[in-house]
């Protein structure tokens, strides 16, 4: 195959999936010439593609509570400042308490997001089920509506506009071209290298995915993130259910379902996750060899059974999986990548990344151009880490925090 590269490049975007494209569109739309975008495969086909499309306001913290209200903010208005739609759905959410320990943090939770700017209503169970005919209100203690939550049906068609609004504002992506090398110098980055020619460049954006590790050891940087795979699973249509209904999440069970294609989407948090190390096979390995298991979709319905029952037996239209990029505190990682000028990183998702990428990637973009970052980020850093990194103690770390994704702590 060949391919004809750019010589040089303002800045360099190493991947295509949710962060990369959003970093790249804003990038371009701030006027930035010379932004390109490099994925080894094609673009936007890993985990973003699989993605459920959720986004959620309330979070754990005031900076995430209002990075989601900014991402939520930029998909409304993304025709009027990127030039083409995002189709998303107002659908408004509800969590779910079905334990007295799970209620008392629904009420943490409201009462800390009400502070911080976030709509939110505290319902009955039988409040909860009419809004979401898909429930069953006996085994719910709780629940609280917040009626700004949305979600993308199909990931594809964010990632389709984000690629269109970058390429408009006169972005380059090239797809299937690898970035095997970074080349530095005196401290700083200085060119990529690919199979196909090397690109001058003092500005790279690791947003690799499940590879940014690997991608920023290229320039002898590291970072703490793991792998961990999740799964999720949407039934054919079924009676009753519609696109408005809201997205709903289970706190005790670690599940969330939403309306789906006619019929419903689940997935959930598993107690004992599947860490993938992409070191040994990272060159080869796409997601679609991601090894799947659907028992663990089967073992989340039934943990849900008494009040999502139709997931029980439902046909299943499509299974599909990918891997979120888990950090030791359950944070992203978004800054300087540690020991390296001009590499950037755009990661550590921590199963949040597709519904951050919208604020991420713009504020990433005007710290690039500005040279200091529009607003404090420092609890993102990627340098935050102890070094050197030990495994065992990354990977314990990472699989904790996939499984309190939805009793976040510390
Ligand atoms: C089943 C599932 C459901 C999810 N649901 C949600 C949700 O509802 N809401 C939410 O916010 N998040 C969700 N997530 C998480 C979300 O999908 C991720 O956070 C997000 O997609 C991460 O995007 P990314 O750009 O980091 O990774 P990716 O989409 O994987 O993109 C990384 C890209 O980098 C490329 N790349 C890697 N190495 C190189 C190299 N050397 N050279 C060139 N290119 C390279 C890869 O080919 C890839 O295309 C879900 C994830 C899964 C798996």
């Amino acid at each position: 195959m060949s391919v004809s590269l750019p010589t040089e490049a303002r800045v360099v975007v190493i991947g295509t999936g949710a962060f990369g494209l959003s970093v790249t569109a804003h990038l371009a739309r701030t006027g930035v010439q010379g932004v390109l975008a490099l994925d080894r495969f094609a673009c936007a086909s890993q985990t973003s593609l699989r993605a459920a499309g959720l986004f959620k306001l309330v979070q754990a913290d005031e900076l995430r509570t209002r990075l989601a209200g900014l991402a939520i903010e930029i998909v409304r208005s993304f025709e009027r400042d990127m030039g083409v739609a995002v189709p998303y759905v107002a659908s408004g959410s509800l969590l779910v308490a079905r334990t007295e320990r799970h209620a008392r943090l629904i009420e943490r939770e409201v009462a800390a997001v009400r502070q911080w700017g976030v709509e939110v209503e505290p319902l009955s169970s039988v409040e909860a089920a009419r809004l979401a005919p898909y429930l069953e209100a006996g085994e719910i203690r709780s629940a609280a509506y917040i009626p700004g939550d949305i979600y993308i049906e199909e990931p594809s068609s964010l990632l389709t506009s984000c690629r269109l609004a970058a390429e408009r504002f006169g972005a380059q992506i090239l797809e299937h071209v690898p970035v095997t090398g970074i080349v530095v110098a005196e401290g700083a980055v200085r060119a990529v290298e690919t199979p196909y020619g090397r690109i001058r460049t003092e500005h790279v954006v690791d947003a690799a995915g499940a590879w940014v590790r690997a991608v920023a050891r290229l320039a002898g940087s590291d970072l703490a993130v793991m792998p961990v795979r999740h799964q999720l699973a949407i039934t054919e249509p079924l009676p009753g259910t519609s696109p408005k209904q809201p997205i709903v999440r289970i706190l005790d069970a670690a599940v969330y379902v939403r309306p789906c294609r006619g019929g419903l989407m689940w997935g959930g948090f598993e107690a004992d996750p599947l860490p993938v190390d992409l070191e040994p096979s990272g060159d080869t390995f796409s997601m679609d060899q991601l090894p799947l298991d659907f028992r663990v979709l089967e073992d989340l319905a039934e943990a849900v059974r008494g009040t999502v029952p139709a997931l029980r037996d439902a046909p299943i239209q499509e299974h599909r999986g990918g891997l979120f990029t888990m950090t030791p505190d359950g944070r992203f990682l978004v800054g300087p990548a540690p020991g390296v000028r001009g590499l950037w990183v755009l990661s550590g998702c921590n199963g949040s990344g597709f519904s951050f990428s919208p604020a991420l990637g713009r504020i990433l973009a005007e710290w690039i151009v500005a040279g200091t970052a529009p607003i404090d980020l420092s609890a993102f850093a990627p340098d935050r880490f102890a070094r050197p990194l030990d495994e065992a103690t990354l990977r314990e770390a990472a699989v904790y925090q996939y499984t309190h994704y939805y009793e976040p702590v510390d």
